[in-house]
């Protein structure tokens, strides 16, 4: 490619659907923290892919796993076993604590396959009456893109035009025990919820809503399932956000980081009670589980197992929490952090989000603005002290 950063964004215009406002910055390559343009500018890459890039752009060890399974076999379909599967699927199993693992590929794909299977669970082990299986979800959530997802979406931008919605959800606030135990009933298959609302701003429970959720669910008989996507995998400072309650879900929903940043790979993770439901033809996948997604899922697991990055991300947390405690007044009216994982709400006076983004970006730091007035932070956990202390110090600059 010859055209330059500018030619290039004015290219899509015209060619590519407009379901996106990126920043104006054309990525050609990356390295770990660092991402650099057509041009050759710099960046310290601050959100990581939305959480996919935990370990960095092209961290060795996985891009190692890719190259080595690109070279002996990428693709079988589930029509055939192959010989890497097993081996994701106990890494999963051993890393979560649960029994079973059902493979796909991206995070809204992990979330309808949980829906189905709680359903299915609903009537085939519960006995809820036939069709009336009913899914209590969250305010504020965001677990994906489908038809079904938004129709229990609660942001008006991401439903409207795309009715009509699958019935059989109802919201009730988040981080509000009362309204989830009067919003359940027999007809509960599941409570579906982000222990951190990532999208909504890195949104944190009080400390007690996780183990209310946990029990809740217990007695009522119905399955919690936890939507870790993006506050899995040791972004929180532990491997899952539910961690830091001690509280294991009955389902685990998983993707973005499980890919290293390199395939698609999202996986629901359960008790064998639960995805014992599934039987051969009643759901599957081309791609789920396939080769290389598997391999490099392995890896991933691989680099998690030992508790570094999860370290990491507690201890550059408690940095990142400090510096964003000083900026408050000076242009920061409140924070959320938890990890290495940010919401920052930015005083109107000063810009919106977006305009902070915008003037991160000329600092050469990359961040991405949520809801208006709130940037959100997440690095890749392989940033340095040094690293953060310094987007810490371009976003202490753009604020002044
Ligand atoms: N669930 C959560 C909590 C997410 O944050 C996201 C993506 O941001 C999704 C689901 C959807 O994932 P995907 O974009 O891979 O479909």
């Amino acid at each position: 490619e010859t055209r330059s950063s500018e030619q290039l964004i004015r290219a899509e215009a015209p060619v590519l659907a407009h379901n996106y406002h990126p920043l104006p910055v054309v990525v050609a390559r990356a390295e770990g923290t660092w991402v650099e343009d057509v041009e050759g500018r710099r960046y310290l890459d601050m959100l990581a892919g939305y959480s996919a890039l935990n370990f960095g752009h092209r961290h060795p060890a996985l891009i190692e796993a890719a190259h080595r399974q690109l070279d002996e076999l990428t693709l079988t379909s589930r029509a055939f076993h192959h010989d890497r599967l097993a081996g994701f699927a106990e890494r999963l199993a051993a890393l979560t604590g649960l029994d079973m693992v059902l493979p796909m590929n991206t995070g809204a794909e992990a979330v309808e396959s949980a829906v189905k299977v709680a359903r299915k669970w609903a009537y085939e082990v519960k006995g809820v009456a036939p069709d009336r299986a009913t899914i209590v979800v969250a305010d504020g959530n965001f677990h994906g893109r489908t038809t079904t997802i938004v129709s229990f979406s609660t942001d008006g931008t991401a439903r409207a035009g795309f009715g009509p919605f699958t019935p059989g959800f109802r919201v009730v606030p988040y981080n509000d025990l009362a309204a989830l135990e009067s919003a359940v009933d027999e007809t509960t298959a599941a409570v579906l919820i982000e222990p951190v609302q990532g999208e909504a701003g890195v949104v944190i429970p009080d400390d007690g809503y996780l183990t209310g959720v946990r029990e809740l669910t217990r007695r009522a008989g119905c399955l919690f399932i936890a939507d870790e996507i993006q506050s899995g995998l040791g972004r929180t400072g532990r491997t899952l956000a539910v961690d830091h309650e001690g509280v294991v879900p009955d389902v685990l929903l998983l993707g973005k980081a499980l890919g290293g940043g390199i395939v698609p790979v999202s996986a629901v993770v359960a008790r064998r009670e639960v995805l014992s439901v599934l039987g051969p033809g009643e759901h599957g996948s081309t791609f789920g589980g396939n080769p290389l997604s598997a391999a490099i899922g392995s890896a991933v697991l691989d680099l998690l197992a030992n508790g570094e990055f999860q370290r990491r991300a507690a201890e550059l947390g408690e940095v990142l929490d400090r510096g964003l405690a000083a900026l408050v007044g000076a242009g920061v009216t409140g924070y959320r952090a938890r990890g290495l994982w940010a919401g920052v709400d930015i005083d109107p006076a000063i810009g919106t989000g977006r305009e902070i983004s915008e003037r991160l970006l000329a600092e050469g730091v990359l961040v991405k603005d949520t809801h208006g007035s709130t940037v959100r932070l997440a690095p890749p956990l392989t940033i340095t002290e040094e690293e953060l202390g310094s987007a810490l110090t371009a976003l202490a600059k753009v604020l002044a």
